[in-house]
């Protein structure tokens, strides 16, 4: 035993091996020594030979310095909150890695003078949706929501129907955060009905804005009634509406979601949507509107404090000038079954069942998309999310089901690689 421990190689040995110092340059000294020291406590362990503490170190390297690692979607729900929401199209990727040195975010190269911050993403958001008198770009939805409330109702009232008082996850609720901002809310109408009169008879001059907020997460069906954004336009004070999803024009399989551009028609004075669900770009907060409101809101103090950095404006732009993003192709296009049966012949033990995708926490609660997946035994499920390439599937009814609809074609070699390493 004692001989065995002195043959294992000390650290600064094994941190001296070429490959190990190639990965410093890459990760940092901390990591790899972090490697280093579990290769050399497995071999104390008697787990692995002295003689392979090196191997292992370089085996157990992270691939990148952040934690956070690459996963595959397979759950079948496209805009997964857990799992990050929209992956960026290669486009955007591309784009954030270029935005991410020294660039002209705030500088105008031909005059050097100082130019408007991410002049092209606004410029590019604009051309989306040009019937917006004006753009602009925050920090995420819920940014743009207490913006919004800081401009045009310090000290007031925000009307909202009692059926749209919503709350959007991990605890965060939409009338809590207008509230922090000092604003009241003066809810009308019940949680299932609520009439144009419910609001027209709390409009005063304490009031701010009436608000229309999408119920992007749950639905209320039997014996409902809400007012359409034509009628609440006419009401004389500011209209706005959160159409959570990022929809910027109406989608054939989305007849119950809003869109930017139909809600702009119908007279509303702004719009807020998310950049990461629907839209499948970068976690942004998206404004549309009147230009002078648009403009207040750029100018007003916590603007600042809202704001998106460099990389967001970039993967934004590229988003709205690129091909069309992951989350817009797997709403977009149903699953290939010789592409699903392509790849259960490759996995043994494994059938093609049918399956059912949803669009999850990025709206259209209720909507259906039809899938593919592979169905596998339920006790790989574990096996694939803790597998080098993390796979994250849905077990039900006792199987392990991977959804095709969310994993990109192009990942089906890794998906492949990742199950037969498993199995
Ligand atoms: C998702 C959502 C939000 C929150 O958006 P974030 O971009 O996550 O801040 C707000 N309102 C609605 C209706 C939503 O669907």
């Amino acid at each position: 035993m004692t001989d065995r421990r002195r043959a294992i190689p000390g650290t600064d040995t094994v941190l001296a091996d070429p490959r190990l110092a190639k990965a410093i340059d890459l990760l940092g000294r901390a990591l790899v020594k972090k490697s280093v020291l579990a290769a050399q406590n497995r071999a104390r362990a008697g787990e692995i030979e002295p003689e392979s503490v090196i191997d292992e170190a370089i085996i157990g390297l992270p691939v990148s310095a952040t934690s956070m690692q690459p996963v595959i979607n397979a759950t079948g729900v496209l805009v997964h909150t857990n799992l990050g929401r929209a992956p960026l199209s290669q486009t955007a990727r591309d784009a954030l890695s270029l935005a991410a040195g020294t660039t002209d975010v705030e500088f105008d190269l031909a005059t050097g003078q100082r130019a408007r911050r991410g002049r092209g993403a606004l410029q590019a958001l604009h051309q989306a949706v040009p019937d917006a008198g004006g753009v602009h770009i925050v920090n995420n939805n819920a940014a743009a929501l207490l913006l919004t409330a800081m401009v045009l109702a310090p000290g007031k009232e925000i009307v909202i129907s009692r059926g749209e008082l919503v709350e959007i996850g991990d605890g965060f609720r939409i009338p809590e955060l207008l509230a922090s901002t000092g604003a009241r809310l003066r809810e009308v109408g019940t949680t299932n009905r609520t009439s144009l009169r419910d609001y027209r008879q709390a409009v005063t001059e304490q009031t701010g804005f009436v608000l229309k907020v999408h119920p992007s997460n749950f639905m209320i069906s039997g014996f409902t009634a809400d007012v359409p954004v034509s009628a609440l336009a006419g009401l004389g004070v500011p209209l706005v509406m959160d159409i959570g999803s990022g929809l910027l024009r109406p989608h054939p399989l989305l007849p119950d979601e809003p869109d930017a551009t139909t809600v702009l028609r119908a007279k509303a004075n702004l719009v807020t949507a998310s950049g990461d669900k629907l839209m499948g770009g970068p976690q942004a907060g998206l404004l549309f509107g009147d230009a002078d409101l648009i403009e207040k809101l750029r100018r007003h103090p916590a603007a600042r404090a809202l704001r998106v950095d460099k990389l967001t404006l970039a993967a934004l732009e590229a988003t709205l000038h690129g091909p069309p993003p992951p989350v817009v192709s797997a709403l977009d296009s149903e699953v290939d079954i010789h592409r699903a049966r392509g790849i259960q012949k490759r996995l043994p033990g494994s059938e093609v069942v049918e399956s059912t995708a949803v669009i999850g926490g990025g709206g259209a609660p209720g909507v259906e998309l039809p899938s593919l997946a592979i169905s596998l035994p339920e006790h790989l499920a574990a096996k694939l999310r803790r597998s080098r390439l993390p796979v994250v599937g849905r077990v039900e009814r006792g199987r392990c089901l991977l959804d095709l609809r969310t994993v990109p074609p192009e990942d089906d070699e890794k998906l492949i690689a990742a199950v037969l390493a498993c199995m």
